[in-house]
């Protein structure tokens, strides 16, 4: 079954295919129809080469379909598109690192889609224009991310100031994630001032998500014993602010006693910053009430880390970071690829098991194999 970001990701393929890309996304799907070729004479029809400094140039005039078809280039698992995708990237470099960037987090239910629907028409309204991206490492098992879905967010996705991009549908956590931020630079360069990275309360994707975001905003539900949820997973220790949401008709009062609880939780857990105390909130996506002060929040942190030098410090930890994180990835991904090494890889594998080497001697073995 098809959903729309699975379509729309077929479209824009379908575009790299013309530009002489072939579909490489990694993963098992009809192709689409290819269009008859009118043939001119007996030879070959030649492909056109994908022009990046032509899409880069496209993208920077603000182009969506360029934006749209420049993070698929990203999301292809071919190493030619990924080759292409990293000169575009650099091209791009200069124009980018200037949005605020926000992850979001919370349990399915919490309200993410709807605050981020409220929270994108209101940075719409104050003249801002508004990327939504996705960190959903599950989403490579169903085909398909349930975050940054249009349909879930009305309003902003009939917007032409706002971008909703979903999960990429490939890959570990780690590849995801690297995807997204790539995406993000990508919205930054096509001027997009807010970034909005949606993600999951689960696992690790959390982590990821706050390493490329400047402020990362935690969203609970009143009540029900999520407070300790939170705790537990240490989504509170990553928080720049927990804001509690559906804070409206009968849950106002569980919502103000919610906040209370986090707020005592919070002052036994050292802060991440001497500069900032991560502030509780409370407000209501669907009313639209203390929407104004979540995004005054975020920008009140701005400005403390800024006056701190912290900002900047953070942004250069997150690229040294990240560099790591992409070479582990392409060192991984050549183990993987290269049939001869999987093959060594594997004897070592067994060899480990049966306690034949150390797992030392074997790291060892595999590290020089990559030289
Ligand atoms: P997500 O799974 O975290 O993206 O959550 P959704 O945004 O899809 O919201 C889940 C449900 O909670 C939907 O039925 C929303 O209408 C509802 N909801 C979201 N925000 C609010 C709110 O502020 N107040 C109330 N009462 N319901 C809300």
């Amino acid at each position: 079954m098809h959903n729309s970001g699975t379509m729309r990701r077929e479209i824009e393929e379908a575009w790299l295919n013309q530009a002489g890309i072939e579909n490489s996304m990694g993963r098992s799907r009809p192709r689409l129809p290819t269009p008859p070729v009118v043939k001119q004479d007996m030879a070959s029809p030649k492909k056109a080469p994908l022009d990046i400094s032509a899409l880069a140039r496209d993208l920077r005039a603000g182009h969506r379909a360029a934006l749209a078809r420049a993070i698929t280039l990203i999301e292809s698992r071919r190493s030619d598109h990924q080759s292409a995708a990293r000169d575009l990237v650099q091209i791009l470099l200069p124009e980018t690192g200037k949005a605020i960037r926000v992850g979001i987090t919370g349990s399915p239910g919490v309200g993410k889609s709807t605050t981020i629907d409220a929270l994108g028409m209101f940075l719409i309204e104050s003249g801002h224009k508004v990327a939504v991206l996705a960190v959903d490492p599950s989403s490579a098992r169903t085909g398909g991310s349930i975050l940054a879905d249009k349909t879930r967010m009305a309003r902003l996705s009939s917007s032409e100031h706002a971008y909703i991009r979903p999960s990429p549908a490939s890959g570990t956590l780690g590849g995801v994630a690297a995807k997204t931020r790539e995406a993000m630079l990508l919205c930054e360069a096509a001027s997009f001032d807010v970034i909005l990275v949606e993600t999951v309360g689960i696992g690790q994707s959390e982590t990821a998500v706050s390493d490329m975001t400047d402020f990362f905003l935690a969203l609970m539900l009143p009540g029900a014993g999520d407070e300790l949820q939170g705790i537990k997973k240490g989504i509170v220790e990553l928080a720049d602010m927990i804001a509690i949401n559906k804070a409206d008709g009968d849950n106002i009062r569980r919502a103000n006693a919610a906040a209370a609880e986090y707020r005592s939780a919070l002052h036994i857990l050292k802060p991440l910053s001497q500069h900032w105390q991560p502030p509780v909130v409370t407000y209501s996506a669907l009313t639209g009430k203390g929407i104004d002060t979540l995004w005054q929040k975020i920008l009140d942190h701005r400005k403390a880390m800024n006056a701190s030098g912290e900002f900047a410090t953070r942004r250069k930890e997150q690229q040294v970071k990240w560099m790591w994180s992409m070479l582990e990835q392409r060192m991984m991904a050549r183990l993987r690829s290269d049939s001869a090494i999987r093959a060594k890889v594997r004897k070592i594998e067994t060899e480990v098991a049966d306690s034949r080497i150390t797992p030392a001697r074997a790291a060892e073995q595999i590290a020089d194999m990559l030289k």
